[in-house]
């Protein structure tokens, strides 16, 4: 039988943990009720699960259960969060400021924005991937009504400075959103010390199910506005609706709760497997490691092969390693990681790139593995180089 390749590729997607799907179950068949519907104890107990959900996940990230706002996922979170804060604030001003570096997911709805009249603000980075706080301030315009910094990077795996970002948007007034689908579960988040007034989750990066995630809205200092982008039966309060996904929400909120409960014991875990894959891959010559070597996500590491072809590498090593090159959404397309040339890397350099996802299921047998077998292939890839040159 045909061995399954090693899954590296933890910022796509993960596997769902057992105990989650467990929690899920009852609440396909047995536990099958509309929690809108107010007449009957089908309705009740599905509305007490969904409750009990999001006290979960406010409980988690320091908010009230009513400033939970259930969507389909982080894009969907994302898209409501932009548009419906810029349909909201139209007349205060029309002007948002984001990273160059963000998911396709916060800077498509930006670009859609710029097509209705609005201004954009693309912030650089360094070369360690972080945004310079001073950029940010001097972005900052009367019109401004939104700032969208993502938490952590999902091809790099930067963690950007949230408390510092909010501190700025919060003195000048203006609202500041975070898509946190590569964090939550990860790294603390706090919406009070952060000054978040917005935060997009999602449950299949951290072993919770596909198709459910989440977005934050303050309800207090400020109370912020939001123009419903889903219009039909008012579920959650007007501004998403369509029925409540009962057994996804249970899942989001178990996936939520078991990251939180081992974030420490896993992050030390995965930091240990990533820096033992690192410590691998440095007997290479002509190989840089993307983004900050420590404020980043335990489980992300991001190398750049000189001398290398980006494709030749990832078909030699895909029948032995699942990874990707940049994000699994651009991985089909030829040209460079838009992340990556945002470091000011060439493109050539960008392109010869892995990105490696270790996760909680990742053992250290996987990573001496991954690490012999990138060895290998790095090499005959030069080796064939050289021979074709003498
Ligand atoms: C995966 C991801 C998304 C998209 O999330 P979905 O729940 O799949 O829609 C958005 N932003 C970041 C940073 C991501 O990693």
């Amino acid at each position: 039988m045909l061995q399954r390749p090693i899954y590296l590729d933890c910022h796509a997607t993960t596997p769902m943990d057992e105990r989650v799907l467990e929690a899920m179950l009852p609440y396909f068949t047995q536990h099958f009720g509309n929690p809108s519907s107010i007449s009957h104890m089908y309705g009740w107990e599905a509305e007490a699960a969904v409750k009990k959900a999001r006290e979960t996940i406010a409980n988690t990230i320091s908010c009230s259960p009513e400033e939970i706002v259930f969507t389909s996922g982080a894009t969907e979170a994302n898209n409501l969060a932009i548009k419906g804060v810029a349909e909201a604030y139209f007349n205060q001003g029309q002007h948002i400021i984001t990273v160059q570096t963000e998911h396709r997911a916060v800077l498509d709805p930006c670009h859609y924005l710029e097509g209705l009249g609005f201004e954009v603000t693309l912030l650089r980075v360094k070369k360690d991937g972080l945004i310079n706080l001073d950029d940010l301030e001097k972005a900052i315009r009367p019109e401004t009504i939104l700032v969208s910094v993502m938490a952590a990077n999902n091809e790099i795996g930067v963690i950007q400075h949230l408390t510092e970002i909010g501190e700025i948007c919060h003195n000048h007034q203006i609202l500041f959103h975070s898509d946190a689908a590569q964090a939550i579960g990860k790294i603390p988040l706090d919406v009070q010390t952060m000054n978040l007034d917005l935060m997009s989750l999602t449950a299949h990066k951290v072993y919770g199910p596909k198709g459910i995630g989440a977005l934050y809205v303050r309800r207090r200092n400020p109370r912020v506005r939001l123009a419903a982008q889903l219009h039909g039966g008012g579920q959650e309060r007007g501004m998403r609706s369509g029925t409540l996904y009962t057994p996804q929400i249970v899942g989001l909120a178990k996936a939520i709760e078991l990251g939180l409960e081992e974030i420490e014991s896993e992050g030390k875990r995965q930091r240990e497997l990533r820096d033992r894959l690192s410590n691998q891959l440095s007997q290479l010559e002509g190989i840089y490691f993307n983004g900050h070597p420590t404020q980043r996500l335990p489980g992300n590491l991001n190398v750049s092969f000189e001398k290398v072809d980006g494709s030749a590498l990832l078909l030699g090593l895909q029948s032995l390693v699942a990874v990707s090159s940049g994000s699994a959404c651009s991985s089909t397309a030829t040209t460079p990681s838009h992340v990556l040339t945002a470091l000011g890397h060439q493109d050539s350099l960008a392109y010869a790139s892995l990105r490696f996802g270790l996760g909680r299921f990742t053992t250290s047998e996987e990573i001496d593995q991954v690490a012999q077998a990138t060895l290998v292939t790095v090499q005959s890839l030069r080796q064939a180089i050289v021979d074709c040159r003498f």
